[in-house]
């Protein structure tokens, strides 16, 4: 970007992180589930207070450039961001959405969660719910679930054959390479928690009133089939991890680590795209006297 009012100029070289956030979180290859801690703090040693004021600083700079990107795509341009946040029940895709997207304004978000698919949805392709779904030009697009579900979800149950599943690890790579080419910055976040940590939010929901619209007995479920879980995501992070559409690993334990993990990847990602302001496409001059004059 420019060098506008919230120019990175007076900050450390990564803004308190050791490397990039991107380099911190990036799922490497080799990455392993079973040895991952989901309560580390990944290339951040300065703690939840610094740690929450460092999204508070960076929250006028991630608005600025949404703005930036939407004006881009008011003035025909075809770039967008789609984040896509995966994660187990209580992982804390809702309260990223709140909390790092709710940042930016809300005109430029195109939010959509994906539950079990609808009669519609079902009559057709994994993909084409997907499709519908996606971010237009200048539109940072978040994705509660995705279309991975279509290999975590259906494949520990077994929703179609493996033979069906195992395709399309090579079809959702193919399919994202497609939408980068098209201009859509694609940010795959899974949120990570132990099975202990959701333990304790499941009980939590299942002790407040105002938390039980959140649980779903189903959710039980999934819990008992947590080490299939794992093998779908370590497949996940596998096979679809690659260069244009990478994977960031996000330890969820630490509610604030998550958030400010997000928050950083995302304003990474917008930092990347270099978005200047369109330029008028009017006489500038003309037109200030012509509304003088009136
Ligand atoms: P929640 O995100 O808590 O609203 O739950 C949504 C539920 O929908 C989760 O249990 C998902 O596993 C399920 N779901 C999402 N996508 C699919 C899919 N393609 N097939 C089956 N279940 C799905
Ligand atoms: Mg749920």
């Amino acid at each position: 970007m420019g060098h506008g009012k919230h120019g990175r100029k007076a900050t450390s070289k990564h803004d308190g992180w050791d490397v990039t956030p991107a380099d911190a979180l990036r799922v490497a290859p080799g990455f392993d589930l079973a040895g991952f801690d989901h309560a580390s703090t990944p290339g951040w040693k300065h703690g939840r207070k610094a740690g929450e004021a460092l999204v508070a600083r960076h929250a006028a700079e991630l608005s600025e450039l949404q703005e930036r990107l939407f004006a881009e795509g008011r003035s025909g341009g075809a770039r967008s961001v789609l984040l896509v946040l995966q994660g187990m029940d209580t992982a804390g895709k809702g309260g990223i959405v709140r909390h790092v997207v709710g940042l930016v304004d809300p005109q430029g978000v195109a939010h959509r969660s994906f539950g079990v698919p609808t009669s519609e949805e079902a009559r057709h392709h994994y993909l084409w719910r997907i499709r519908r779904a996606l971010p237009r030009p200048g539109y940072i697009g978040v994705f509660d679930r995705s279309h991975y579900e279509d290999v975590l979800v259906v494949r520990v149950d077994e929703l179609v054959p493996a033979d069906v599943w195992e395709k399309r690890y090579d079809e959702i790579n193919r399919f994202e390479e497609r939408l980068v080419e098209a201009g859509t910055t694609v940010v795959k976040v899974a949120l990570l928690v132990s099975p202990e940590e959701q333990k304790k939010r499941l009980l939590e929901r299942l002790d407040r009133p105002d938390k039980y619209w959140k649980y779903n007995p189903g959710d039980v479920d999934s819990r008992l089939r947590w080490p299939a879980y794992q093998e779908a995501y370590q497949a996940v992070l596998d096979r679809t991890n690659t260069e244009v559409a990478p994977w960031y690993a996000v330890p969820a334990d630490r509610k604030w680590f998550a958030r400010l993990a997000v928050s950083e990847l995302l304003l990474d990602a917008l930092r990347r795209l270099d978005l200047g302001w369109p330029p008028a496409d009017f006489d500038v001059d003309a037109e200030r006297a012509r509304l003088l004059a009136t």
